[in-house]
């Protein structure tokens, strides 16, 4: 016996045979003597749907009642699923955020999980009930529901795996696994049988759109093992681990894991910066006041102008924001022009096998030039090279990256 969460995202819910599908899953797990806690997101588009008519309603609306909209719809499929499982004679029920209760700290919209009660979750589980929770809500401090942030209900299958101490936490999603990069992008990506949780967690925050970022780091935090895997068809998926789940030499067998991309990003440039101690922080103490936050750095030296170019990278989202406080600190920084650009990628190539090789940056920036792509900024980890380029150049960048590293299929998909 043993004790699982499993997580369905919304393609896994979306409409009535879908849900009876993944009963059925459910049912399998339960009828094999294992205590289940099943997570769920709303079905499909219905997130979306919802956050519209809050924006519709008014832009500047209050985000306690946007969570109160938009939690919604993780309390129809969650009741949805708990009468399917019951018509198939699984004994299951709903318990909603606030019921367990999960708590979250008061930030409306991009709460975080502080503690989940585990007295009625494991009393629940341990009786032979599925427990049913809706992913993405708990309640906050002051009583009120509260969300996680887009994409959350990964965060709250791991919290739950984690306050319950499970032996697993399967996500069941519309990919088999993770990939070496985006198979709609380059057709000989391969699936990856195990990525480590670094990994797992720089390919998450650079693009790749499996798993919230959020989960990752929580997982890793808390060994929690998680399998991405399918919902529509069988197959092993990929299992998120720690290190030390890998046999000796079979990590620095393969020097890149994968490559991402992400469009999400902005550039700015702020020209003619004095260079004199105190400039870059007086641009970037004001962002970080507004809680934006800056990706990618370049500064160069002034060799003898006595002042120099700061170029760095915001989430796109945020840009508006971003240049409204660079104006507004124009004198106390002292720049002469802003300059702003949305048609840019970051590309990062991520492995842990690059802590032990040289030369990852160096064919990374070979294999562009090659092919004339202009590198705008570079940031570098212990496991991953991020640049960044003109969009346009993407889906090209990407290819001859994946060639580069050796990652190609030998037999195209
Ligand atoms: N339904 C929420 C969203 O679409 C949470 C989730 O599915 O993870 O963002
Ligand atoms: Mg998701």
């Amino acid at each position: 016996m043993a004790r699982i969460v499993m997580k369905f995202g919304g393609t896994s819910m979306a409409g009535i045979e879908r849900i009876r599908a993944v009963a059925e899953r459910i049912k399998r797990e339960h009828e094999a003597g294992n205590e289940v806690a099943v997570i769920v997101s709303a079905m499909a588009g219905e997130t979306d749907r919802l956050v519209q008519f809050c924006r519709e309603a008014s832009s500047l609306y209050d985000p306690r009642e946007y969570d109160v909209v938009v939690s919604s719809g993780e309390q129809v499929s969650s009741g949805l699923l708990a009468i399917m499982l019951q018509s198939m004679d699984v004994p299951a029920r709903s318990w909603m955020g606030w019921q367990l209760p999960i708590q979250t700290s008061d930030a409306h919209s991009s709460a975080r999980i502080s503690g989940i009660d585990k007295d009625i979750l494991g009393e629940a589980i341990a009786g032979g009930q599925v427990a049913v929770i809706p992913g993405f809500q708990g309640v906050s401090g002051d009583g009120r529901v509260a969300t996680l942030g887009r994409g959350g209900s990964d965060t709250s299958a791991v919290a739950v795996a984690a306050a319950m101490k499970a032996d697993r936490c399967d996500i069941y999603t519309d990919v088999d696994g993770v990939y070496t990069t985006d198979p709609r992008i380059v057709p000989r990506a391969r699936k990856l049988a195990k990525v480590t949780y670094e990994e797992m967690l720089e390919l998450a925050s650079v693009g790749a759109k499996v798993l919230q970022t959020r989960s990752v780091g929580l997982a890793m935090k808390h060994g929690v093992p998680l399998k991405v895997l399918s919902s529509f068809e069988e197959g092993a998926g990929t299992l998120i681990v720690d290190e030390s789940a890998f046999e000796e030499g079979e990590m620095e067998e393969q020097l890149i894991t994968g490559i991402a991309h992400d469009k999400n990003e902005a550039k700015v440039t702020l020209t003619a910066v004095a260079d004199k101690p105190g400039s870059v922080a007086n641009i970037f103490t004001p962002l970080a006041d507004a809680d934006i936050n800056v990706d990618m750095i370049v500064q160069n030296f002034a060799r003898d102008t006595g002042n120099t170019d700061v170029t760095f990278t915001v989430p796109k989202d945020d840009l508006a924001r971003a240049l409204d406080v660079l104006e507004g600190a124009k004198e106390a920084i002292g720049y002469r022009e802003i300059a702003s650009d949305t048609n840019i990628t970051k590309i990062s190539v991520v492995g842990v096998g690059m802590r032990s090789h040289a030369g990852v940056a160096s064919t990374m920036f070979q294999t562009l030039a090659d092919r004339g792509i202009n590198i705008l900024a570079i940031t570098t980890s212990e496991i991953k090279v991020s640049v960044l380029i003109e969009e346009d150049y993407t889906e090209l960048a990407v290819r001859v990256l994946h060639t580069a590293y050796g990652l190609d299929a030998e037999d195209a998909a």
